[in-house]
């Protein structure tokens, strides 16, 4: 299981998360729901140790790991799928995605990837990991890195943005693999209809939790709240 608790940030003395509670259980999947702003990428870069909490701890099954480094936690089995994807002039989505050989992929398995994220291998192999890919195929490259992974954790910050209309087809088959090999799923979204596809959610705004539980409940929640922070708008439900 892996555990925010009472995870507050501050940066340039604004607070931008306060006093943040977590649970993620093994084999499930969440969604983290909320507005533009909401602080939703900040928990993203706390749970992959980008960023340290200036108060609150990060426990993995019951280890403090506050302290590790992304690379200690990635050892540990967590990946985060970046909301802005890196480019790497001269390196082909095969050579990406293989660590240059480094990972022991084979390649029906690359394929089966590629075809999930809608990148048929032979377009797409030995295409270069560059400006020449448009946003939304570098997007799925990136996925089709995590997925490569088999991650114990998978954050996923904004899979659907920069996608076009086939992304939720994309998002489906995300789901249905990464359940299939038993990865816990963090997914952060500000659409409902992505987040009712994971089992809970969390509704963040303000850098607080506002509602947690059911994704089906939650979402009908943040609807009412018509994407805006009840919070920050003084709203009453
Ligand atoms: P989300 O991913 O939900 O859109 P973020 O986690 O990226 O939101 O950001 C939450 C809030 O914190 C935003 O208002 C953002 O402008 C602010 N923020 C993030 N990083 C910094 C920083 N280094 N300095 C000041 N404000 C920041
Ligand atoms: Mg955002
Ligand atoms: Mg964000």
């Amino acid at each position: 299981m892996l555990l925010l608790r009472n995870v507050t940030y501050s940066t340039n003395g604004r607070k931008i998360l306060d006093k943040i509670n977590m649970r993620f259980k093994e084999g499930m999947s969440y969604s983290i729901l909320g507005p533009n702003g909401a602080g939703k990428s900040t928990i993203a870069y706390i749970l992959m140790g980008v960023i340290k909490p200036s108060d609150g701890k990060v426990l993995l099954d019951d280890r403090d790991i506050t302290d590790l480094s992304i690379t200690e936690r990635a050892k540990l089995g967590i990946t985060l799928l970046w909301q802005e994807p890196a480019r790497y002039d001269g390196i082909t989505v095969e050579e990406y995605l293989t660590l240059g050989g480094k990972l022991n992929v084979d390649k029906e398995e690359l394929k089966e990837i590629l075809e999930i994220v809608g990148l048929p291998y032979e377009l797409y192999h030995s295409r270069f990991v560059d400006k020449s890919l448009s946003g939304g195929e570098r997007k799925r490259v990136e996925l089709a890195s995590v997925l490569l992974l088999k991650p114990k954790y998978a954050i996923l910050d904004e899979p659907d943005s920069g996608l076009d209309i086939t992304a939720s087809g994309l998002i489906d088959k995300t789901l249905e693999y990464l359940r299939k090999i038993g990865t816990t799923v963090i997914l952060i979204t500000h659409h409902e209809d992505i987040a009712k596809k994971t089992e809970f959610s969390y509704f963040v705004c303000g850098g607080k939790v506002v509602r947690k539980g059911f994704s089906d409940e939650v979402v009908e929640y943040y609807k009412r709240a018509c994407g805006k922070c009840p919070l920050l708008e003084g709203m009453r439900y």
